[in-house]
């Protein structure tokens, strides 16, 4: 049978604030263990929380940029469970009244631009890390690590809106540009900043009644999110194919082995006995420090790269990689303030981004190499014929290894369409290359290009291609005149 599956994500965001939610220590990653505690977020008797400002107006903005409704006075409440990195025995979190509520997040999915809607935002504040089980000697150890105990963390809810494994990766896609356009947190999924949990049930295609619905735990890539939901939908379709029922039940994604394995079932569902947390007073955030927030927003990343299509006249496809980080956008956006934007963009995403990624640096790292302004004079000089593309691409790289003007280095690279430099190359790749020639003569092309690509490299890519093509063609036409 066809079926449709019905997919809700809860993404938890960790935001990158100096300090631990509801005390003082430092929320920084990488600290030795158990080093970045006190009273409070061990849960010692007696210690007292008090809300992170910075924390609550990452929320601020977070909710905003996504038109969620804020609550002037939402409410701190304790989860209770039990687990051994969680020191108090319970999480402080957001409940019935939570800082955001409603909004939408814009996606490209596949059948284009689409507002996926959101249930709620609320704060709370991380667990520590279990390391288990650790052999020592003849025993098995576990071991545990507070430091992230009382990290900030965003709660989002989406409304159980997708049908498509693929449409949810494109949401954490565009989650984690977001939160990193408006610098609340890292996002890096490999090390936890963003992780997600996806609620999944299907029914009959073209049926309205919810199935029974499974939460898978730890998406942790965003290709992770995508494989779980697949092999998780797999499951369920055989399971009900096969004349069974789908259980409620929580599971575990190991992406490595592309497998689920069910970490409890309904029966030891919990039942978390939320209660307003008695040693925070509601949390009130007036107006003014909302429109205040508001107005810090950056232009949005859809806003963007929208603006892009209509400002610079570019596919929705470059917009799409231009704008995918603020840094490279602001880059691409200097560069084409001085040259024509679509080659500015064709330069930006092609030279910039290999260069970028095989180098392993981050944008401000590129651009501390190759400002804007010394990428739009190799532009220019490329397009004013100066220099050729060829040599365009080798200036690039000797700036960007260098860090050298690119206009000291035209002159050495300066394009040349001269016969008396370029004929006797000619003759000597014709002549080296007898089977090419063979078969340009035999109507093959394709052929050419490869000729002219010799000569080229014969003269370190300052030769124009277009007197080399003439060039070429003319001592073929010549030869086979003479035979
Ligand atoms: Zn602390």
């Amino acid at each position: 049978m066809a079926y449709e599956a019905v997919i809700g994500l809860e993404c938890h965001i960790q935001l990158a604030t100096r300090t631990k939610m509801f005390c003082d220590c430092p929320a920084e990653f990488g600290a030795a263990p158990n080093t970045n505690v006190c009273p409070v977020c061990l849960g010692l008797p007696g210690a007292l929380p008090r809300a992170n400002r910075a924390a609550v107006d990452a929320a601020l903005r977070l909710g905003q940029a996504l038109g969620c409704a804020i609550a002037t006075e939402s409410v701190f409440a304790r989860k209770n469970y039990f687990y051994p990195d969680m020191p108090k025995n319970f999480q402080i979190s957001q409940y019935d009244r939570p800082l955001c509520e409603g909004g939408t997040l814009p996606i490209e999915g596949a059948a284009g631009e689409r507002a996926v809607p959101l249930t709620r935002i609320h704060i709370e504040e991380d667990t520590g890390k279990s390391f288990h089980p650790e052999r020592r000697g003849d025993r098995r150890v576990s071991r545990v690590d507070f430091n992230r105990a009382g990290v900030p963390l965003l709660e989002l809810v989406t409304e159980p809106a997708f049908h498509d494994p693929a449409e949810c990766a494109a949401f954490l896609a565009a989650l984690r540009r977001l939160v990193r356009y408006l610098e609340i947190s890292d996002a890096e999924m490999e090390k936890g900043h963003l992780r997600c949990d996806a609620n999944v049930s299907i029914r009959p295609a073209g049926t309205i009644p919810l199935g029974t619905k499974t939460e898978i735990k730890n998406l942790n890539s965003i290709k992770g999110v995508e494989k779980g939901l697949r092999a998780e939908i797999d499951r369920q379709s055989r399971v009900i194919d096969d004349g069974g029922r789908i259980e409620q039940a929580t599971l575990l994604y190991d992406a490595d082995r592309d497998r689920l394995a069910v970490m409890r079932s309904k029966e030891h569902a919990h039942d978390y006995r939320y209660f307003p947390e008695p040693d925070l007073p509601v949390l009130t955030v007036g107006r003014a420090w909302i429109d205040e927030a508001r107005a810090r927003l950056p232009e949005l990343p859809w806003v963007r790269a929208r603006r892009f299509v209509e400002t610079f006249e570019l596919p929705a496809y470059d917009a799409g990689v231009l704008t995918d980080q603020r840094e490279l956008a602001d880059y691409y956006e200097a560069v084409a303030a001085e040259v024509d934007p679509k080659k500015a963009s064709n330069w930006v995403m092609g030279e910039v981004l290999r260069h970028v990624k095989t180098a392993g640096w981050t944008v401000p790292e590129w651009e501390g190499r190759v400002p804007p302004a010394h990428l739009a004079k190799i532009v220019a000089a490329v397009e004013a014929r100066t220099i050729t593309g060829t040599a365009g691409k080798t200036v690039l790289e000797t700036v960007a290894t260098s860090g050298a003007d690119p206009a000291t280095l035209f002159a050495e690279h300066a394009a040349t369409s001269s016969d008396d430099e370029l004929l006797p190359l000619v003759r000597r790749v014709l002549a080296a290359h007898p089977e090419p020639v063979r078969q340009f003569r035999a109507g093959k092309t394709a052929t050419l290009g490869f000729l002219i690509g010799q000569v080229m490299k014969e003269s370190g890519g300052k030769a124009v291609p277009q007197k080399v093509r003439a060039l070429i063609e003319s001592a073929l036409e010549e030869s086979a005149a003479d035979g």
